[in-house]
This record gives C-alpha cells, sequence and structure tokens, in this order.
C-alpha cells in the first residue's frame, strides 16, 4: 500500500522528521492573532510591563528617600549641628565676656582675648557657612554676620574695660553686649527652627512617597493577580488541555493504534500545526502498518514457500553460519529439524551428518575438510550420499559474501535417466537388448574383424507367434515373449547379444566364433529349445522359430549388409517351412532381386493386359454337379513366360498391388461368370490384405452392380488370417456381403491356427478343408478323422465342405466317405481358361459318373 499523504511518499518516518523542522521555525516565524506564541509573547509582556512598573515605582520612591534624606541631612541635620555649634560657641564667647567686668586679674582676661578671638573666628566661620548654605537653598537669610562684628566690638570693649579696671563700664558695655548676644541667640534660635521645619517637611514628604509607592505596588500586584493570572492560566490551560490530548493520541499511535481520531486539527495555531503533523504522522502509521502487514504476510507466505519447497535450501551467511534454511535441508541429510537454527554453523551441520552417516559415498575423510574449504565456490555439484540418495546441489554466491545453497533430490530423476538410458538401449518387455544397441555392436564387431575376430549374426522370427497374440490375447503373448527372451539368453555365451529388434523378431550376435559349425550348433540349439511348450499362465503355447544366419567376414563386412543378409536367409527359412535355419548364400539375393523386379513390373501388369483368370471347377458330389468354379489368376510376364500366383500374389501382398489385382479380379470374375451361358458359381479369393486397405464390402458390391451377376453366384475365399486381424471391421465387411446374398468361404481350412471356433463365430456358406490334408489321406491315418470331424461340425452349422487338390480316385472317395460335401482338384480338371469352360462341364460330368 503506498502512504496515504503526498507529502511523504517513501521513507514516512525520515520524511516526518525532516518536515517537522521547518514546521517548527514556522511556527516561530509565525506570528498570527491566533498563534499560541502571540498570546505568550502578550502574556509576557504584561507581566514585563508590571515589572517594570514595579521597578520604576520602586526606583522612584528609593530616589524620593534619598533626596529626602538627603535634604533633610543637608539642611535640618548639618543646619541644627552648626546652629548647636553656633550656640554652644556663642555661649562660651558670652560666658567670657560677661564674666570679664567681674575678672580682676589681668592675665587671665589677656587669656580671655585670646580665647575671644579663637571663639570669634568660630563663629565668624559658622555664620558664613550658614550664610552661604542660605545663599545655595534661596532660603531667607538670619543675617547672623550682621550681629556679629558688633557683637564682637562690644565682647573687645568688655574685655577692654575690664582691664582697665573699669567695672561700670564694662558692666554697661556687657549689658549691651548681653543683649547683641540675645539678638543673635534668636536669629540662631529661628535657624534651628527653620532646620527642623525642613526636616519634619522632608520626612512628611517621604512618608506621602512611601503611601503612593505601596498604593502603586499594591494596584501591580493586583493587576498581576486579578489581570494576567486568570489569562495566563486559562491560556495555559487551553495550550496544556489540548498538547495533552494530542500527546494522548500520539500514544496511541506509538501503540499503533491508528483508529484514534486526532484533535484540533482544525485549529489556526501552532498546537493546530502539531496537530496536522501528527495526522499527518498518523496516515504515514497507517501506511507504514499496511507496509508491515504486507511485510509480515510475504514473510509468512515466503516461509510458507520455503517450508513446502521440494528442495532443500540453506543461506549461509559469510561466517559461515547458517541465515536460513526450510525443513527439506534437514530431512535430506536426516537432521532433526530443530538441529538446523540460524547460527548454526556450516561446520557443526558437517559434524552432524557426518555422525549420521549421511556424507557423499567414499569420501569419508576428507569430506569435512573439502565441504569447508570450498563451501563458497562450488557451483554446482552432485552428491553420491552414503544412505543411497542422490543430491544436486547448486550454490549461489552472495554480494555480503554469504552463499545459498539448494539441495534436490535427484535420486528418483537418476534412476529415471539411468532406465531411459537403458530404455534407449534395451527392449522395454524383454529386456534384451534393442535394435540400437544389436546396431552398434555389430559396428563393434565388424571394427573387431581386423583383429580376425569372426561372428554371426542370427536373425529369429518366431513361428506361430501371431496366433498365440490373437487368440490369447497380448498379455499372453507378452509373457510368452519374455519366456521366449529367458530362453534365447541361455542358450548364448555371456559375449554374446541377444536382441528383440521386433514383435517376435530377435537377432543374436555370435561373437569370437571358430567357424560355421558354432553357429549352426547354436542355430539347432534354439531351435530345439524355443519349439519347446511355454505354460502361460493356464495356457499350453507351442511355437517355433525361423532362423537366417549371416557370417563375417565371409558374407560381408558391413553390419548393415550382413542384417540384410541375414534377413534374407530367414526369409528363405521360413519359406522352406517353419522351424528350420538357413545359412546365407548368394541366391537368396538372386532371387530376392528377382522378386524385386516382380513387383516392379506387377505395377505395370493390369494395364498392360498382362493378367488373366483361369477357373477350376468346384464339384458338388451330392448332385453330381459343377457347383462353381474357382477364379485363379495367372500372369503372363512378357519376358519370364507364365508365372504362377504364388511367386507374385506374396509380393502383390507385400506392396499392397493386391489391392488393385483384387478389384480386377473380382470385376473380371463377376463380368465373365455373368456371361456364361449355364449359370454357375463363381469363386473369388480374397486376399488379408484387401480387408485391412479398403471397403472391400462396398467394392464387392460394385463389381457385382456392374456385372449385373446375382449376388448369391459370387463366393468369396477367405482365409483364417482375415478374421484373426481387424476382427470387428472385417466381420461388420463380411456381414454386410452375406447380407447382400454373396457367399462366404473359409479357405485353406487347416494351415493356420485352424480354430474350429471360426466356424461358431462366422456364419460361413463353405469351408474348404486345405489340400495338404488330402494330400496325406494315404499316408496319414488322422487325416480322414479331421476332415470327417470338419465335414460333420460344417454339416453341423449348414456348411458345405469342400475337399481340395483330390487328385485321384480314391482321394475322392475318401474325402467323400468323410463326409465332404463338395471336391476340387486336377482329378477333375486343372484350372482353364474361360473358353474351355463348356468342356469342363462335360468332362466333370462324365467323370462323375464314372467315380459313382
Ligand atoms: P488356393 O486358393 O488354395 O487355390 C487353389 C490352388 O490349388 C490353385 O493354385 C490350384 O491350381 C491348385 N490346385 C487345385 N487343384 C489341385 C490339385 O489337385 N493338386 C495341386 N497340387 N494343386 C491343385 P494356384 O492357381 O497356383 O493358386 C495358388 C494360390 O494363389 C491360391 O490358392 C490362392 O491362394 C492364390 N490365388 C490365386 N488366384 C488368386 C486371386 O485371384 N486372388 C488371390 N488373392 N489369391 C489368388
Ligand atoms: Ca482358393
Ligand atoms: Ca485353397
Amino acid at each position: 500500500m503506498q502512504p496515504r499523504d503526498k507529502q511523504f511518499p517513501d521513507a514516512p518516518l525520515a520524511a516526518t522528521v525532516r518536515d517537522l523542522g521547518p514546521t517548527c521555525l514556522g511556527l516561530l516565524a509565525r506570528i498570527t492573532p491566533n498563534s499560541v506564541a502571540t498570546k505568550l509573547y502578550l502574556l509576557a509582556v504584561l507581566i514585563l510591563t508590571a515589572i517594570v512598573g514595579m521597578a520604576t515605582a520602586s526606583v522612584h520612591f528609593s530616589q524620593l528617600t534619598s533626596d529626602a534624606a538627603d535634604r533633610v541631612h543637608q539642611q535640618g541635620f548639618i543646619g541644627l549641628v552648626t546652629a548647636t555649634d553656633l550656640e554652644v560657641t556663642l555661649h562660651r564667647h558670652r560666658r567670657i565676656v560677661e564674666s570679664a567686668p567681674a575678672e580682676v586679674d589681668r592675665a587671665t582676661i589677656a587669656l580671655d582675648r585670646e580665647s575671644l578671638t579663637g571663639l570669634a573666628g568660630r563663629l565668624a566661620t559658622l555664620a558664613a557657612g550658614i550664610e552661604r548654605e542660605e545663599v545655595r537653598n534661596a532660603v531667607d537669610a538670619m543675617a547672623l554676620s550682621a550681629v556679629l562684628p558688633e557683637l564682637f566690638k562690644l565682647g573687645e570693649r568688655v574685655l577692654h574695660y575690664a582691664e582697665n579696671f573699669a567695672q561700670n563700664q564694662a558692666l554697661d558695655t556687657a549689658a549691651i553686649y548681653s543683649t547683641t548676644a540675645g539678638v543673635l541667640q534668636k536669629r540662631i534660635d529661628r535657624y534651628r527652627t527653620g532646620r527642623i521645619e525642613i526636616a519634619r517637611n522632608e520626612a512628611a514628604r517621604v512618608s506621602v512617597e512611601a503611601h503612593g509607592f505601596v498604593r502603586w505596588i499594591t494596584l501591580c500586584v493586583l493587576c498581576v493577580l486579578l489581570v494576567l493570572g486568570p489569562l495566563s492560566v486559562s491560556i495555559t490551560r487551553r495550550i496544556v488541555s489540548r498538547l495533552a490530548k494530542i500527546q494522548h493520541v500520539t500514544l496511541r499511535l506509538a501503540a499503533d493504534d491508528t483508529s484514534v481520531v486526532v484533535p484540533s486539527t482544525l485549529d489556526p495555531d501552532e498546537i493546530g500545526d502539531i496537530a496536522r503533523a501528527v495526522d499527518i504522522f498518523k496516515c504515514n502509521a497507517i501506511a507504514l502498518l499496511d507496509y508491515r502487514r504486507q511485510i509480515e504476510q510475504t514473510n509468512l507466505e515466503f516461509s510458507v514457500a520455503l517450508e513446502h519447497m521440494s528442495q532443500g535450501l540453506c543461506m549461509f551467511d559469510k561466517g559461515k553460519r547458517v541465515v536460513v534454511s526450510n525443513r527439506r535441508y534437514g530431512e535430506l541429510y536426516g537432521l532433526a529439524p530443530d538441529s538446523i537454527r540460524p547460527g548454526t554453523s556450516l561446520a557443526e551441520i558437517i559434524e552432524m551428518r557426518l555422525a549420521k552417516g549421511v556424507f557423499p559415498r567414499g569420501k569419508l575423510q576428507d569430506y569435512a575438510r573439502e565441504r569447508l574449504e570450498d563451501a563458497r565456490t562450488l557451483s554446482h555439484q552432485v552428491d553420491e550420499l552414503s544412505n543411497d540418495r542422490t543430491i544436486s546441489i547448486v550454490r549461489r554466491s552472495m554480494p555480503d559474501g554469504g552463499w545459498v545453497t539448494t539441495h534436490e533430490d535427484v535420486t528418483e530423476l537418476r534412476r529415471a535417466e539411468a532406465r531411459i538410458k537403458h530404455l534407449a538401449h534395451h527392449d522395454a518387455l524383454t529386456d534384451l537388448a534393442n535394435r540400437v544397441q544389436l546396431r552398434s555392436r555389430a559396428a563393434e564387431c565388424v571394427a573387431a574383424l581386423e583383429r580376425q575376430q569372426k561372428f554371426a549374426l542370427l536373425c529369429l522370427d518366431l513361428d506361430h507367434f501371431k496366433d498365440v497374440n490373437d487368440t490369447l490375447g497380448h498379455p499372453v503373448g507378452d509373457e510368452l515373449l519374455k519366456l521366449v527372451a529367458d530362453r534365447l539368453r541361455h542358450c548364448v555365451r555371456s559375449t554374446d547379444l541377444v536382441a528383440r529388434i521386433g514383435g517376435d523378431e530377435f537377432a543374436i550376435l555370435q561373437i569370437g566364433i571358430e567357424g560355421e559349425d558354432d553357429v549352426l550348433r547354436l542355430a539347432r540349439r534354439l531351435i530345439e529349445h524355443i519349439s519347446e511348450p511355454y505354460l502361460v499362465g493356464e495356457h499350453k503355447c507351442l511355437i517355433g522359430v525361423s532362423i537366417g544366419i549371416a557370417m563375417a567376414p565371409r558374407h560381408g563386412g558391413e553390419s548393415e549388409e550382413l542384417a540384410r543378409r541375414g534377413d534374407l536367409a530367414l526369409y528363405r527359412a521360413k519359406e522352406a517351412g517353419r522351424g528350420g535355419y538357413r545359412v546365407f548364400d548368394e541366391t537368396m539375393e538372386q532371387d530376392r532381386n528377382a522378386k524385386l523386379g516382380i513387383a516392379a513390373d506387377l505395377r505395370g501388369a493390369i494395364s498392360q493386359n498382362e493378367l488373366h483368370l483361369v477357373y477350376q471347377p468346384i464339384v458338388d458330389l451330392e448332385s453330381r454337379t459343377i457347383g462353381g468354379f474357382e477364379a485363379l489368376m495367372r500372369w503372363r510376364h512378357p519376358g519370364r513366360g507364365l508365372i504362377p500366383p504364388r511367386d507374385f500374389i506374396p509380393i502383390a501382398e507385400e506392396t499392397g498391388l493386391i489391392n488393385s489385382l483384387g478389384i480386377w479380379a473380382l470385376n473380371e470374375a463377376t463380368r465373365e461368370a455373368a456371361s456364361w451361358r449355364q449359370p454357375a458359381r463363381i469363386a473369388v479369393n480374397l486376399s488379408p490384405v484387401q480387408f485391412k486397405h479398403r471397403d472391400i464390402a462396398q467394392i464387392v458390391i460394385d463389381a457385382l452392380t456392374a456385372s449385373g451377376l446375382a449376388p448369391h453366384l459370387l463366393e468369396l475365399e477367405i482365409t483364417e488370417s482375415v478374421l484373426l486381424h481387424n476382427t470387428q471391421a472385417t466381420l461388420a465387411a463380411l456381414h454386410r456381403l452375406r447380407a447382400f446374398g454373396v457367399r462366404i468361404a473359409l479357405d485353406d481350412f487347416g494351415t493356420g491356427y485352424s480354430s474350429l471356433s471360426y466356424l461358431q463365430n462366422f456364419p460361413f456358406d463353405a469351408i474348404k478343408i486345405d489340400q495338404s490334408f488330402v494330400r496325406n489321406l494315404a499316408t496319414r491315418s488322422g487325416s480322414v478323422a479331421i476332415i470327417r470331424l470338419v465335414a460333420a461340425l460344417a454339416n453341423s452349422f449348414g456348411m458345405e465342405t469342400v475337399a481340395e487338390g483330390v487328385e485321384t480316385a480314391s482321394q475322392l472317395a475318401l474325402i467323400k466317405s468323410a463326409g465332404c460335401t463338395h471336391a476340387q482338384g486336377y482329378f477333375f480338371s486343372r484350372p482353364v481358361p474361360s473358353g474351355l469352360i463348356a468342356q469342363v462341364h462335360e468332362t466333370c460330368t462324365e467323370l462323375l459318373d464314372a467315380a459313382a
């Protein structure tokens, strides 16, 4: 989540601090009428004013007091002292003068004169001082000096009279003197009184000032008490209460309670600013809390992810100590989950692992040392542990000197890889070598030819395996293949290689042979062992093996060439009847080449009009008439002459040409049969390949439609192998044809798997017993019994039984006695061109009559 306030887009706390500085400075700078600062300043100014007022009053009062004291001292006290001094001096002067008339001693008088002179000087000085004082203070002058000369003159005279013993005159003069002295005394008294008055006045003034001062002080104190007190208390209370609320909010915010509402945010003063700052702080706190919650959630998710990782993870710091690890890490090395904690050292972990015995196999000695040394350097390694687990370790170093390792148990992966590697060279079912391994070993053997090391390639193909597989199912087939593989392994030496190269195809590299005898012995041993019965579950299976042999260097010095030649020999072995072996020889290759030539020529055979059909009668033994004709294909090759079907039909089947040949035969045969004057059935052979590739039912219906032949006159001859493969689609096609009216005959019965169950599975119209049975009638006693059994069974299902290859009258008699309803063979007629059919009708009737 983003912080809400745009002012704090990132690192909100730092930004808050950064921005609070200017905010505070702003507070000081901004003194508005409503600001707290203004109020506080106002309060301070008021208090200062009160203090200044009181101080001024005090100074004023002290000045007044000091002035008054000065004046009392100057004008009162000094005046009084001077007056007293003057009075005392005057008094002494008077005593001398007034006592002089009675003095008779001239010496004393002389002394008195002297004293008087001194006293007169003093008096004059004092009087002059007073007069100067009076002048300075501009007060009424006592005119003391004005009396003094008279007084002194009178005093002189008194002394003069007394010296001269003129007592009367002295007394008289003394009386005048006393009067003058009295005047002076009065003036001194008045002066003193004046001085006292001044002192009294000053004292009164000071008293008045003191009262004023007290009033002023009282006023100021009252002012402070009545005005400033309540004002400051109210201001302080308002500020403090709001601050207290904000402080409370701040404390709750600090305790992560963001539900609080910040008060005073609308206040225009500094507290409002603080409140707004706190509000911003709150927004940031909310953002921070969200951020913290996110981090906690992320941490939680991280730990859950860490704990549920399939890989073990361990992070180390540069001191080789665990920073973080997950449970899987401990599990991988068999360590208890709580044994690896942050702070656990790598050395401890290694020690624990050694104690548990979980360390890379064969590395016990050096393990601890190596691991500690290259802890940081390795980037990837795979440890095969002593507990059979394989751990892939990836290390990544981190910028801070630490590293992180991830540990993955790749045991299963490794096993799977090994298995895949094994499968790449082995057959999954039998665990024998596969074609790839065979090829590379063959190449090795070819290389070893230089060292005179001969070897042989035996190509094996199981006989009748397909029948087992198709009738008993793939699971049984697979089991059988495994048993075959086991037997093959037992037949060869450990140096030889047995490979499975196809469904029921195997190959053996017999290495280090002396001569052909070694190989033939092995081939015989193989045939003998493989041909022994198998028990797969409750099924007893009988199969055989055909072997083609190519030897090196006799038959080639290249593995491809040898493989091809071994295959050719195998082909020949199969051709020659199963359960045998053939060693390659040059003629096989010539034959093969001839076959390839035939295949090439066959492509043009239809368009070149080289094909034609011949017809062999199928005789109805009961009605003793010709029941129908089997159409057999012939190829007149421009160079090779007439080529029998056994030489080109298999090639046509291999190459797929049988499809067009088959369509041609169907059209040709139905067209021919439709043209017969004496209506007869026409039997057409269908190859199993035709059922694989085409919508055979439609092709047949098209041929009937095109020819206009009645469907019941067409009989399709199919072999058991048609039913073995592609059963569902094949059965559907056959049923469709049968529903259309076409007859279906089972050809060559007794050559394949010869399961009588087919007779139950599909309602054939006829069964053609293979000519090999008829041929062996005379020699093998069992043959008659088999023919009888088949004929009886077929009869019970309402099917006809055709004995093929009847060449003699005795054979005819035997098959007739065995219950066959029809017969076909040279005894009646060889296959003939269409032009001879009428003739065949005649000869056959004759033969039947003769046989009867
Ligand atoms: P098949 O269907 O069993 O045909 C009967 C074969 O037995 C014919 O050989 C016939 O000439 C031969 N045969 C008949 N009577 C006697 C006898 O008394 N003694 C002896 N030894 N042989 C007798 P052919 O014509 O050489 O055909 C061989 C096989 O080629 C046929 O066997 C059939 O499987 C196949 N074939 C012939 N024509 C066609 C065809 O048009 N289409 C298909 N798909 N296969 C055909
Ligand atoms: Ca046939
Ligand atoms: Ca046949």
